[in-house]
């Protein structure tokens, strides 16, 4: 496959852009090797500037969930376009959002509009804190909740610890209201609420979490939580900025009948265009400015051109047997992924909720950060680029999920798998 005119793109982009890349994980860093730049989405379809054609299963990372172009999304983008891209005042589409999120996740009441799932996660974790009158929060190992500082955290030794910055410019003494726990264990949870209950003020999780590659919450895992929280007076904040609209209409509170105090979205709302969301209880939502005191503003939410792709798309997605057919290409996929890797002597271990899916290069179960190590990211990278010549875009980290789109039919499955018989084949005879 020839890549020249994305190299040489390439290379003038790392000479203005840090890293040559909008958002880290575009730059290939976690594979190798020199990431591709497109020209043209259409369908399940991507065109690199080379003229290269891939199945595309990182849908720009969860927000395509009807593929490239839908034809109603452009419409509608157009459409709105044509009568103004911003007012910086209210417009009609935004009630009739808020309304149709409203309606479909009985837990959220109330909703203010963002324009990413940074900006979501951020300003609920805020209102959290303003609603309760604590400082700390608990998040958990993997999961990934945008580039707001209070997120860019990981636990010291031990989960008891509190904890430290990940990066640079995240101040030590932010990190330290950051409290992590592992996935998966309740028992570490009731510990830290135990000792800590009276400081937090929530805990934001990924329900299904994506971000670590896809793990799988334990039966009784995602409730027990939310009793824990109930018990402490600790808020549940269900980042749902990948799974809200994805897993199911209702995101991943309605697949496992969740009630939390607030939740987050993004990605699919936006049917592509930059547009967030936080919700939830009333008297929470209440105390944000102008309706109370919890300061959160932005001079593009609710934009007129990202709430009308939003509407378009959500109402497609409530076209009966959507999600049906949407989880019986991904097992299909699921199962084609299992049998190849079979074939030709290659230790995977599939998970996949829905249409996320992760094939980890590990004989371990996966369910947690440290599991999730197990996996073997040489093999991966190995397996990517085997992919990606065989003409399959594959998220380029082994620790991303990927997403299934409803433009997806079995041509597209067939190819995939076809690639994956010869990616699989090819590891086996390079280890
Ligand atoms: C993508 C993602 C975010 C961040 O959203 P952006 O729009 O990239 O800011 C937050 N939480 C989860 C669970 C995500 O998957």
């Amino acid at each position: 496959m020839n890549h020249a005119h994305s190299q040489a793109l390439f290379a003038r982009a790392q000479a203005r852009i840090p890293g040559g890349v909008n958002s880290p994980v575009r730059a290939f860093r976690g594979v190798g090797g020199d990431p591709v730049f497109f020209r043209e989405g259409s369908g399940a379809w991507l065109t690199d500037v080379d003229g290269n054609r891939y199945v595309d299963l990182v849908g720009s990372w969860g927000p395509l969930i009807l593929g490239h172009a839908y034809p109603p999304i452009v419409e509608a983008i157009i459409d709105a376009a044509r009568r103004g891209s911003s007012y910086g005042a209210p417009h009609a589409g935004e009630v009739e959002f808020a309304e149709l999120i409203c309606g479909t996740m009985p837990a959220v009441e109330m909703v203010r509009l963002v324009s990413s799932g940074t900006e979501a996660t951020v300003a609920a974790i805020r209102v959290a804190r303003g609603f309760t009158g604590r400082e700390h929060i608990l998040k958990f190992e993997g999961c990934f909740h945008g580039a707001g500082d209070p997120f860019l955290v990981k636990a010291g030794s031990g989960v008891e610890t509190l904890g430290l910055p990940d990066s640079p410019g995240v101040p030590a003494a932010l990190a330290k209201l950051t409290l992590t726990a592992p996935f998966n264990d309740l028992a570490a949870v009731e510990r830290i609420f135990a000792e800590k209950g009276k400081d937090i003020a929530c805990a934001i999780i990924e329900p299904v979490v994506g971000n670590m590659g896809v793990l799988v919450p334990r039966p009784g895992y995602l409730e027990g939580l939310q009793a824990l929280c109930q018990k402490h007076g600790v808020l549940l904040v269900l980042d749902e900025v990948m799974t809200g609209f994805r897993l199911a209409r209702g995101g991943a509170q309605e697949l496992y009948g969740l009630k939390p105090d607030l939740t987050t979205m993004a990605k699919v709302i936006g049917g592509g265009m930059p547009l967030g969301a936080y919700g939830g209880r009333a008297d929470i939502m209440r105390k944000v400015a102008p309706a109370g005191p919890v300061y959160q503003s932005g001079t593009l939410s609710g934009n007129p051109v990202a709430v009308a792709a939003g509407l378009a798309c959500l109402k497609a997605l409530a076209a009966p047997g959507t999600y049906s057919r949407l989880e019986q290409v991904s097992r299909m996929l699921e199962e084609g992924f299992i049998a190849e890797a079979k074939a030709a002597g290659v230790p995977v271990t599939v998970n996949r909720v829905g249409s996320m899916l992760t094939v980890f290069f590990t004989a371990e179960p996966v369910f947690d950060y440290t599991s999730a190590k197990t996996s073997d990211t040489g093999r991966f990278g190995r397996f990517f680029h085997a992919m990606l010549d065989a003409g399959v875009y594959l998220p380029p980290s082994q620790y991303e999920a990927a997403f299934v789109s409803l433009a997806m039919g079995e041509a597209e499955v067939a190819h995939v798998l076809g690639a994956a018989r010869k990616a699989f084949a090819s590891l086996g005879q390079t280890g």
